[in-house]
């Protein structure tokens, strides 16, 4: 069998006219393979059933028998035809609306098959179908697939025109998955999955069908993420970054605490990389606090000490202004020259920032994300980590090698997600997982009380307070601009100010100046600021380990995941830290988020819910979605057949064998058809 069934048009199915085939173009089939390949997303339950096992109001197919004479009522154009049936041993009365037509057809005796929903108190039964068997029946005793379908097209067309090409064509689908597979995981052949998907015998081959088809696509889908991953390593225009492991070691050793083993692992991960040609693009995903500062830190040095620049770039100034500090107490016994670049580093510094940088005299540059664009030049850029809200798009990173660079990318995210789910979700990106937090962390004990309970809370803070540590209030802010949070924030802020005469308050929000945030700030830093009154800008990063209570305000306005980077405020130093949550949700909804909150410390835990809850389209956020549509499997309820797709796509891609042995060529030339390797690995 030369020709495929992707290369046979959709016209040369029986009954499919030249108009037929345009419109079919609208569903995007084409070929033969297209429409063998479109399937259903749900099925008709035909099958007969015994009256005794239905519920009141429920849609069944049953056998019945015709004992009585048609009345035929007509209203206007309407009409309504009712007829006496014995189904099992019960008297039944059928109702059909608009079908005068049948009357003739209800003769006394006649077997029928009335498909329709079941009124138990009247014995009475609304038909929605009907066949007779002596005249052959189609749905009958099936499951019968629903397709989408519109226009010209209708479900009785799309089921009839797949049936025939199953008919004609259905022998010719050829299997493409590797044997191995097949018997590993007991698949059917993709000829009997198609054809159960359009036509299930009954309940289980339907299953059977969906598990075939779910695993070839999630392992298609992984086989191609594998193939994007080795044309960029092929590409071979990175760095190699030649700093050698003595050299990191003497920074490491410089750290005032031991590397925990997930940390030490994913620096592994990471220079590795850094020491390749190809230029690194991985993910750093860790729960809050887990310590992935110092790890970008290292590369950051790795990059110095081979001779080229770093950048850091953070979401906000507040941020830049941290990392700055504290990148710059770690690199100080190193020489290393770190600068920051804001919207509010203007004139003249900016100017002598930016010329230092193009000469070289700058090793690190922090800053938000204007730091790579518009007229910053670096000297030899090797390395660019980034937050996960900057997470660096195809354009960014053509700018960037428009630029003459291409360097090592990094890509930090405290949304940790499902190790497979974030390859997935993340495209062609490697994965670096620290799911462990450093020794000696106390557990961060977390409360939801009612508004009402705000005096004991006031008590609570004056408690830890009194024992020297710090703590957050914190206000919603939907957006930046929005006004009335501020007011919050501020009418907070002077109440607390009352409240507690004797600490001293602050407070922070987004219309403030950069000047006047990073003044707060510092006051925070060195606890002259006890109490600070903040809304959501203290989010991401903030680090003051002496701050042991994070109190969040109408907590159920928040997402978990933001709630969860907000309590990882909170437990970061030697002491026992709080998080409370005042909410009073109305929505159940939002009581199961407040509760998932006191649950579980686990911020893989907390993202698996926080998914749960919003799903995934709404979690990864529409702008950085590219989520994959896949026609069978569900990325969610399939999750562990996409890992184990994962699994078994990455060793076959490195089997040697895969790109020549026989065994695979229906699967290469599957592949090769649908473009999946663009050509560039098919040598
Ligand atoms: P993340 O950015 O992952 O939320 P950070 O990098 O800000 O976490 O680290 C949180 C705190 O833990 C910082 O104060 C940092 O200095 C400290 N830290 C990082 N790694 C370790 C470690 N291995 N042992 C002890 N403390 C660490
Ligand atoms: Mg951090």
């Amino acid at each position: 069998m030369n020709i495929s069934l992707e290369q046979i048009t959709v016209r040369q199915v029986n009954g499919v006219s030249a108009l037929k085939e345009g419109e079919l173009h609208a569903f995007g089939v084409y070929t033969i393979l297209d429409l063998l390949e479109y399937f259903p997303f749900r099925y008709e339950d035909y099958r007969l059933r015994s009256l005794i096992e239905v519920k009141d109001g429920e849609k069944i197919t049953v056998q019945a028998k015709i004992v009585g004479l048609p009345v035929l009522q007509r209203y206007g154009k309407k009409s309504r035809l009712t007829c006496k049936m014995m189904v099992d041993d019960w008297m039944v009365t059928a109702t059909w609306f608009n079908r005068h037509y049948l009357k003739e057809q209800l003769t006394s005796g006649r077997e029928i098959i009335l498909t329709g929903k079941w009124d138990q108190r009247r014995s009475q039964m609304t038909v929605l179908d009907s066949e007779f068997p002596d005249k052959g029946t189609q749905r009958s005793g099936s499951l019968q697939p629903v397709y989408s379908v519109g226009g010209n097209i209708t479900q009785g067309w799309m089921r009839k025109t797949i049936g025939k090409a199953l008919d004609q064509y259905g022998e010719m689908i050829p299997e493409i998955l590797p044997q191995e597979i097949m018997r590993r995981y007991k698949l059917v052949s993709r000829k009997q999955a198609i054809r159960h998907l359009h036509q299930p015998g009954d309940i289980e081959e339907g299953k059977q069908a969906r598990r075939r088809m779910v695993y070839e696509e999630l392992f298609l889908f992984q086989l191609k993420l594998q193939a994007y991953r080795n044309i960029n390593r092929k590409r071979n225009s990175g760095i190699v970054h030649t700093t050698d492991n003595a050299t990191i070691r003497e920074f490491v050793r410089s750290l005032p605490f031991e590397l925990t083993n997930a940390q030490k692992q994913v620096e592994l991960e990471i220079l590795k990389d850094m020491r390749e040609p190809y230029s690194m693009n991985r993910l750093l995903q860790g729960d809050v606090g887990s310590g992935k500062t110092v790890i970008a830190a290292i590369a950051l040095f790795a990059t110095v000490r081979s001779g080229h620049q770093g950048a850091l770039m953070v979401p906000t100034e507040i941020l830049a202004e941290q990392h700055m500090r504290s990148l710059q107490r770690m690199f100080e016994p190193f020489d290393i020259t770190v600068g920051m670049l804001t919207s509010s580093v203007t004139g003249r510094k900016r100017k002598d920032l930016l010329a230092s940088l193009q000469m070289g005299m700058i090793d690190i540059l922090v800053g938000t994300h204007a730091l790579i664009q518009d007229e910053v030049y670096f000297r030899s850029l090797g390395v660019v980590v980034t937050d996960e809200q900057h997470r660096f798009g195809v354009n960014q990173r053509s700018i960037l090698r428009r630029k003459g660079f291409d360097p090592d990318v990094l890509t930090m995210t405290a949304t940790p997600i499902p190790r497979t789910l974030a390859i997935t979700a993340f495209g062609d990106m490697d994965v670096s997982t620290i799911a462990e937090r450093p020794k000696g962390r106390k557990p961060i004990s977390t409360y939801w009380v009612k508004h009402n309970m705000m005096d004991r809370v006031k008590g609570f803070i004056a408690r830890e307070i009194d024992q020297g540590r710090q703590a957050y209030l914190i206000c919603p802010l939907i957006e930046e601009s929005d006004k009335l949070d501020v007011q919050n924030a501020i009418d907070l802020y002077i109440q607390m100010d009352q409240d507690f005469p004797n600490y001293k308050v602050g407070l922070l929000h987004g219309r403030m100046s950069a000047a006047e945030k990073e003044e707060t700030m510092r006051h925070f830093y060195s606890n002259d600021i006890q109490l600070l009154v903040s809304t959501t800008v203290v989010e991401v990063g903030v680090d003051v380990p002496n701050a042991t209570l994070m109190i969040i305000m109408d907590a159920d306005r928040f997402g978990l995941s933001q709630l969860h980077q907000l309590r990882g405020r909170v437990g970061r130093g030697e002491h026992a830290s709080f998080c409370i949550l005042i909410a009073d949700p109305k929505s159940e909804n939002g009581q199961e988020r407040m509760r998932a909150m006191t649950e579980t410390e686990d911020g893989f835990e907390v993202s698996r819910r926080d998914l749960e809850i919003r799903g995934p389209g709404e979690f990864f956020g529409t702008k950085q979605s590219g989520l994959p549509e896949f026609k069978v499997a569900d990325m969610m309820s399939d999750y562990e057949v996409l890992e184990i797709a994962r699994v078994d796509a990455v060793k076959l891609v490195s089997n040697e064998f895969f790109w020549t042995s026989p065994e695979y060529a229906a699967l290469r030339d599957y592949l090769e058809r649908q473009q999946v390797f663009q050509g560039e690995l098919m040598d």
